[in-house]
């Protein structure tokens, strides 16, 4: 490591230096005792030693989850009680939110401001589970003089849940509320670029009073014979909710075919930001920049294609471009940063390529590789490619990163074409002040989320997921209650 990446690199205090799984109640090795280097961002050197979790691992996690499942006091829990843990949980990770959003920045290049509003965001996911449990009702239905029909509502068993590096712990407790404000028992597996954050689950559910065994983590890979392929194919998970790569997807869809398991897929996405000539510029460039240069880009509802009305076009570039040379990069624990480091080399290099792609097959206006009094670590400058046809690759597949393609349409007709015209359909945004225009064309969009003048934020209410290679079901709100529990109907002869 040079004396630059040093000398910027901020350590948090008490890092560990090695990290296990935890089954059971215990922090423990894996079972041959097999690690991994975890790198951060910054300087790209190992600062870490994780455990890496196999088959055996796995099967040690699924049979604590599954005794504490069948045997334990949780899945019999009043809700009520339940409700209590998990608000505990929130409070706890509220009270420690500086030191998570510090681990968190670290572990994975965001910057420290927004690290901290995803740790906040994740002890709201859990208040937001804790109360829904409580208010929950389920139908009855009465046949008179027949019958009375009711649903009876049950936890399904031990949730596997597999989640991706970018925001790790705010999509883990996205997972985990619902699945354990249901009464389930789960095995976690956090992606292998990030498990830091993941790290400190442990002692937060032990301080809230989570039962032994309802809660189990196994870090390490996701390929074939490591720790996620093996949940995947456990037959005692009988749920996998995945967020990750539309690819891994895939791949997991045909593992779990044979077992015949509960699936939901959060996926990848390209999401448009479709701009009209009678928009409000001003707050359409604002929101289209932060939407794809938030959280690093690394961001699965990235607005990173942007579709602009040709006779506002030119001006629209122009003034996109401005605006993205002011976006500050920086070191991720500086509070002033807006984009940090990219989680880690092989992504980097992932993204680095598509911008040498699109040099070729577009027009270059900002960025377009590493930024001025960055030498090493995973900095990209934020990069605006303008032309983009609608079969460049920079404009069909999913870079995740602080880039955008800029492409003009002339009709709602073409936008609509060019707004649908890829595999995902995961968000989109819409930016005119025709109301009818906005919600016909919004109900128009392949997308699982449309915001109409807005920027992306949601209400925990909503269904949250994606359509065609952006997604399989929903979670968010009752959505999610639905996933995690069993709808049994009981129907009683009057
Ligand atoms: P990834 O698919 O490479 O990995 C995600 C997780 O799956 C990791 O924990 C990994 O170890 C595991 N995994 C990999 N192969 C596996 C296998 N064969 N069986 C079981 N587990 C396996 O994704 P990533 O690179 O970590 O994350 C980025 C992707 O996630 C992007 O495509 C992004 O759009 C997507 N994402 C989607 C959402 C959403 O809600 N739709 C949210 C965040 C991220």
């Amino acid at each position: 490591m040079t004396d630059t990446a040093l000398s910027t690199r901020h350590v948090p205090a008490d890092l560990p230096t090695r990290i296990q799984h935890y089954i059971d109640g215990e922090a423990v090795d894996s079972l041959d005792g097999d690690t991994f280097d975890v790198l951060d961002p910054v300087s790209n050197q190992t600062y870490m030693q994780a455990a890496s979790g196999k088959k055996a691992d796995i099967d040690r996690a699924v049979a604590a989850a599954k005794k504490a499942f069948d045997e334990g006091p949780w899945p019999r829990m009043l809700p009520r009680e339940r409700s209590r843990v998990l608000h505990r949980i929130a409070d706890i990770v509220e009270s420690r939110d500086a030191r998570l959003a510090e681990l968190e920045s670290f572990d994975s290049g965001l910057p420290i401001t927004q690290a901290l509003g995803q740790a906040r965001r994740a002890a709201e996911n859990f208040r937001f589970f804790a109360d829904l449990i409580v208010a929950q009702s389920d139908d009855t239905f009465k046949v008179p003089g027949r019958q009375i029909n009711y649903v009876n509502r049950k936890p399904i068993g031990v949730a596997g849940l597999i989640t991706p590096w970018n925001t790790p712990f705010m999509l883990e407790s996205w997972k985990l509320g619902p699945a354990l404000a249901t009464g389930n028992t789960v095995v976690l597996k956090p992606a292998e670029f990030t498990p830091l954050s993941a790290s400190l689950w442990p002692g937060i559910f032990e301080e809230a009073g989570l039962p032994k065994g309802v809660f189990n983590l196994v870090n390490g890979f996701g390929e074939e014979g490591f720790a996620g392929d093996s949940l995947v194919k456990h037959p005692d998970v009988p749920l996998i909710s995945f967020t990750g790569e539309s690819r891994t997807g895939q791949i997991i869809f045909g593992n779990a075919a044979p077992f015949l398991k509960g699936l939901s897929m959060e996926l990848g996405g390209k999401s448009p930001a479709v701009v009209f000539a009678d928009a409000d510029l001003d707050a359409a460039i604002d929101a289209t920049i932060f939407g794809v240069f938030s959280l690093n880009g690394e961001r699965c509802t990235a607005g990173s294609r942007i579709l602009v009305h040709r006779s506002i076009y030119n001006e629209f570039v122009e003034r996109y471009a401005a605006q993205t040379k002011r976006v500050k990069v920086g070191y991720p624990h500086d509070p002033d940063t807006e984009v940090g480091a990219l989680v880690h080399p092989e992504h980097y290099d992932k993204v680095m390529s598509y911008i040498a792609i699109g040099k070729q097959e577009a027009r270059l206006v900002a960025g377009g590789g590493r930024p001025k009094g960055f030498p090493e670590g995973n900095f990209v400058a934020p990069t605006v490619f303008a032309d983009v046809a609608p079969d460049a690759r920079i404009f069909q597949e999913e870079i995740f990163g602080p880039v955008v393609a800029i492409t003009p349409f002339d009709t709602d007709e073409e936008a609509l074409e060019l707004a649908n015209g890829v595999k995902y359909g995961l968000a989109a945004y819409v930016w005119t002040n025709d109301l009818k225009r906005a919600h016909n064309f919004a109900q128009a969009i392949d997308a699982g989320m449309v915001w109409l003048n807005s920027n992306n934020v949601r209400d925990l209410r909503t269904p949250f997921g994606g359509v065609k290679a952006s997604g399989l079901g929903h979670e968010g709100g009752y959505r999610s209650i639905d996933f995690y529990t069993e709808q049994q109907a009981v129907h009683i002869t009057l």
